[in-house]
């Protein structure tokens, strides 16, 4: 039986194990193919690959782009690109610099509301300096015991109309498109269903998406609803986009399924690893 899984962080962003130990985490729950898909960042791919290699699991290099289309945050996945590409390696360079300057807004923000430190806090959580992101800012705030858990945090500070929230503009979402082909990849469009947006806009976002040449649609992902499922399912076939499955892992205590802990994908769907060709996924 294959169990693929196309979408996991490292602590290369802000997943809290080491390549090496996510993919020993996914050969032990059997997973058959992995893609790591760290935001914005590709200095996890080789280490990955290497122990993918010795412990025989298939692996697909990733990464997850962070896009701002009309006010929305989005996340685009790049999947099966070629990691030393230069373009798509200036593209992420760039989004990793907004980074910085949003880190510094948030921990002002963090300071009025009367919890100091934030930035220092966080970069201590940041394995990979370049990559500061909001769930280091809540390991940060649940460390100092001012919240129970990272979700909390979230809820509580880091989420659009709380304090410690900053607007950000990251990469257009063409952009990211053109990144990924280029770099010969497919570009997927992250869980869908956590957006907060009608299904009218969603219907204008999927129209966009595959006029700038997006390919896939991520179906089946940790926090999608059965229904959720069926519909993304449904838009991927009526749209002919290509289904991936991915659990989105975090990290031990941090994520509620684990590398292919999924279920799989709806049988109408084409599955996007068809679209790699190796044999062994077929
Ligand atoms: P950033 O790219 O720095 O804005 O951080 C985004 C990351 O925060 C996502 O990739 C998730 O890992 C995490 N995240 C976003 N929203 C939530 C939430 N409501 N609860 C827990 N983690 C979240
Ligand atoms: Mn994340
Ligand atoms: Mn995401
Ligand atoms: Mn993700």
């Amino acid at each position: 039986m294959q169990n693929i899984d196309l979408h996991n962080h490292s602590r290369v962003s802000d997943g809290l194990l080491e390549p090496s130990a996510l993919i020993e985490l996914a050969v032990s729950n059997r997973v058959t193919a992995f893609a790591l898909t760290d935001h914005d960042d590709l200095e996890g791919l080789d280490e990955a690959a290497q122990t993918a290699r010795r412990l025989g699991l298939e692996f697909i290099n990733g990464v997850e782009v962070s896009v701002t289309w009309r006010q929305h945050t989005l996340h685009i996945l790049g999947l099966n690109i070629d990691p030393t590409h230069a373009g798509l390696r200036e593209g992420l360079a760039g989004i990793r610099e907004g980074r910085m300057e949003r880190a510094e807004k948030i921990a002002h923000e963090l300071a009025q509301a009367g919890i100091p430190g934030a930035l220092e806090g966080a970069l201590r959580f940041a394995h990979n300096p370049r990559i500061v992101a909001r769930p280091h800012f809540a390991r940060y705030i649940v460390e100092q015991g001012l919240a129970r858990d990272v979700s909390s945090v979230f809820r509580r500070f880091l989420v659009k109309g709380k304090v410690g929230y900053v607007q950000h503009q990251w990469a257009p979402l063409q952009s990211a498109v053109d990144w990924i082909l280029a770099a010969g990849g497919i570009p997927v469009l992250a869980h869908p269903g956590r957006y907060t947006m009608g299904s009218t806009t969603m219907n204008e976002l999927l129209d966009e998406f595959v006029r700038v040449g997006g390919r896939g649609i991520e179906v089946v992902t940790c926090n999608h609803t059965r229904e959720q499922v069926e519909y993304f399912a449904d838009q991927a076939v009526r749209r002919q986009l290509l289904a991936s499955r991915g659990s989105d892992y975090h990290g031990p205590g941090e994520s509620r399924l684990q590398p292919g802990q999924l279920p799989p994908l709806p049988p109408q769907c084409m599955p996007v690893w068809h679209a790699w060709g190796n044999p062994l996924t077929h």
